[in-house]
C-alpha cells in the first residue's frame, strides 16, 4: 500500500465513523484556571467542651457540624484553634482512669471536631509537663510554633505530637488543590505570648521568630498565614513588620475583633466558640492576588449538632455530672439569669474590683452572716470568662474550680488594714483581693469597713476563703494560723448541710438563688 492509498483508507475510515456514530462534538474542558478557594474555620480560647448559657450559645459539636458543612462545600477547609484550650475546665481537675483529665477531654472533642491546626496557647502551660506531652502524644491535629519550644534539662528541641512524635514544627505548608487542578502552597507560623513561664518551655522573641518564619516560608509559598496567641497590640506590630502574612488568626482576648492593617487582617473569635470566624480565601494564580472574606458566625441553637462529636462531648459531660451530683450539685440548675455580664476575665479581676469579685464575695458575706467584713483571692477564680445570660450550677463550678472552705478569723484592725493594703497592691496577680464591705478611699489613703473607717485597735471578723488563710498567697505570707493578730478562726460545721461555709461553691450557689426571689 503507497502513501496515497493509505491516506484514502483512513479518511473512509474516518467518514464511516463519523456516519456511523452519533455525532461526538468535543466539550471544551475547563482545564485549570489559576484560580482556587480555601477556607479557614477559626476558633480561639476554648475551655468547654459543651454549649454554655443554659445550652444557648457555643458547643464544640456544632463547631464540628459547621466544620463539616464548609468541607462539603469546599475539601480546602482547614479548622485552626489559635491557643488555649487545655486548661482551664472543671473538668479538667476531675481525676478519671487514674489520673486527672487536665484537657484529655478536650483532646478527644477536638480529634473528633476534626480539628486540623493549632498552636500554643499560655494556658496550655499550665499543666503539668508530663500532662501537656500527653495531651500533645494523644492529639490528631497538627501544631505549629514557631517560638515555643521543650526545654528538658540544658537542652530545647521541639514538642512532638501524635502518636508518631512528631517534632512540632516552627512552620508549615499546606498544600491545596481544587477540582479544576488548580494547587497552592499556604504557608503556615505559629507564635505565642510568652506569659506563662514554666521551667519546660522556652519561649523565643516572638517579633523575631515571626519575621524569620515569614521569609522563610515566602519562598516556598504562595502566601502566609499566622495561628497567633499574643495580645492584640502585638498581633497589629508583627502584622506591620511582616505585611505578607495575610491573615493572623489570633485568641488570648476572649472577645471578637477584626483589625486590617495594610493588606493584612487581624481576626478574633469569641471564647468558648460562643463565635467562631470563617475566612473564605480566593487566590488567583496569575494575578498573585489573594481576597479575604471573613464572616463571625455565632455558634447557638439554630446549629445541629455533629453526631460523633456530641457523643465525644457526652461522655465526658456524663463522667462530670457523676462526680457532681456526688457532691451535692446538680450542674444543669439554672440558678440566676444576670442582665450584665458576670466579669471573670483574668485581665480584669486580677487588676480591679469587678462585678464578679464582689458577688461572690457577698455571697461569703451571706454565708458568714456574724462576719463584718469577707475577701477572696481572685486567683481562686479560673474561669477567664464573662458569665451571661442564664447562670447554671456548672458555671459556678467552674468558676471556682478549686472549690474550698470559708472560714472566718478575728483579726486585729491593723493587720487587716495591712492585708486589704497588700491585696489591693497584688494587682496582676492571683493575690489581688476581691471583697465585700471594704472600701479605699484613695483621697485620704483610708479604709472603709461597711461605711466606718477602719479602727486599727478594733477586732474585726473577717470571712474569707480558706486558701487566704494558708499562708500561701503572693506576699500574703503572714495570713496564717499563729499570727499573733489571729485571736481566733472559725471553722464551719461540716456535719451541717446548711452550714455554706463548708462549700464556697454552695454558699455561690445559695446565694445567687437568694438574689433571684
Ligand atoms: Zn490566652
Amino acid at each position: 500500500m503507497n502513501l496515497s492509498s493509505t491516506k484514502l483508507l483512513y479518511s473512509l475510515l474516518l467518514l464511516f465513523c463519523f456516519s456511523c456514530k452519533p455525532t461526538k462534538v468535543p466539550v471544551a474542558t475547563t482545564g485549570d484556571d489559576n484560580q482556587i478557594e480555601v477556607v479557614f474555620l477559626q476558633m480561639n480560647d476554648v475551655y468547654e467542651i459543651a454549649p454554655l448559657e443554659g445550652g444557648r450559645v457555643g458547643g464544640m459539636a456544632r463547631v464540628a457540624a459547621i466544620k463539616k458543612q464548609l468541607l462539603q462545600r469546599n475539601p480546602n477547609t482547614y479548622a485552626v484553634m489559635a491557643g488555649d484550650f487545655l486548661n482551664p475546665s472543671v473538668i479538667g481537675n476531675m481525676t478519671y482512669e487514674g489520673s486527672r483529665i487536665r484537657g484529655r477531654q478536650m483532646v478527644e472533642v477536638m480529634n473528633a471536631a476534626g480539628v486540623d491546626l493549632v498552636t500554643f496557647g499560655n494556658h496550655e502551660f499550665d499543666i503539668k509537663e508530663e500532662e501537656l506531652l500527653n495531651r500533645l502524644q494523644e492529639s490528631t491535629f497538627q501544631w505549629v510554633s514557631s517560638n515555643v519550644s521543650h526545654k528538658t534539662g540544658t537542652s530545647t528541641q521541639p514538642f512532638t505530637s501524635g502518636a508518631q512524635a512528631k517534632p512540632v514544627p516552627k512552620t508549615m505548608v499546606l498544600e491545596a488543590r481544587d477540582e479544576d487542578g488548580t494547587q497552592i502552597k499556604i504557608g503556615v507560623l505559629g507564635l505565642t505570648i510568652p506569659s506563662n513561664k514554666v521551667k519546660f518551655a522556652e519561649y523565643t522573641d516572638f517579633k523575631t521568630e515571626a519575621t524569620q518564619a515569614y521569609q522563610s516560608l515566602q519562598s516556598q509559598a504562595d502566601f502566609v498565614v499566622a495561628i497567633t496567641h499574643l495580645d492584640i497590640e502585638d498581633d497589629i506590630e508583627v502584622s506591620k513588620q511582616n505585611q505578607g502574612i495575610r491573615l493572623l488568626m489570633g485568641g488570648h482576648e476572649h472577645t471578637n475583633s477584626y483589625d486590617t492593617v495594610g493588606t493584612a487582617i487581624v481576626a478574633k473569635a469569641d471564647a468558648n466558640a460562643k463565635s467562631v470566624y470563617v475566612h473564605t480565601l480566593k487566590y488567583n494564580k496569575t494575578s498573585r492576588q489573594l481576597s479575604i472574606q471573613s464572616t463571625l458566625q455565632s455558634v447557638d441553637q439554630t446549629i445541629t449538632p455533629e453526631p460523633v462529636t456530641e457523643g465525644v462531648v457526652s461522655k465526658w459531660t456524663g463522667i462530670a455530672d457523676q462526680s457532681f451530683k456526688e457532691l451535692g450539685f446538680d450542674p444543669h440548675e439554672a440558678i440566676f439569669v444576670t442582665t450584665e455580664p458576670l466579669e471573670g476575665r483574668e485581665s480584669h479581676m486580677r487588676y480591679e474590683p469587678t462585678n464578679l469579685g464582689k458577688l461572690i464575695a457577698k455571697a461569703i458575706s451571706a454565708a458568714a452572716p456574724q462576719s463584718e467584713v469577707a475577701m477572696l483571692n481572685s486567683g481562686s477564680v479560673r474561669v477567664d470568662d464573662q458569665l451571661s445570660g442564664t447562670i447554671t450550677q456548672y458555671d459556678i463550678l467552674r468558676t471556682l474550680p478549686f472549690a474550698g472552705r470559708i472560714l472566718e478569723a478575728d483579726m486585729k484592725g491593723t493587720l487587716l488594714e495591712k492585708v486589704l493594703t497588700i491585696g489591693m497592691k497584688n494587682v496582676g496577680i492571683g493575690g489581688y483581693l476581691q471583697t465585700d464591705k471594704a472600701e479605699f478611699e484613695a483621697t485620704q489613703g483610708k479604709w472603709y469597713i461597711d461605711g466606718k473607717l477602719l479602727n486599727p485597735n478594733k477586732t474585726y471578723r473577717v470571712a474569707l476563703s480558706d486558701y487566704l488563710l494558708t499562708g500561701l498567697e503572693s506576699n500574703l505570707e503572714f495570713l496564717k494560723a499563729g499570727n499573733p493578730d489571729i485571736l481566733h478562726i472559725y471553722e464551719p460545721d461540716a456535719s451541717n448541710k446548711s452550714d455554706m461555709r463548708n462549700d464556697i461553691r454552695m454558699a455561690v450557689v445559695a446565694y445567687m438563688r437568694s438574689l433571684r426571689k
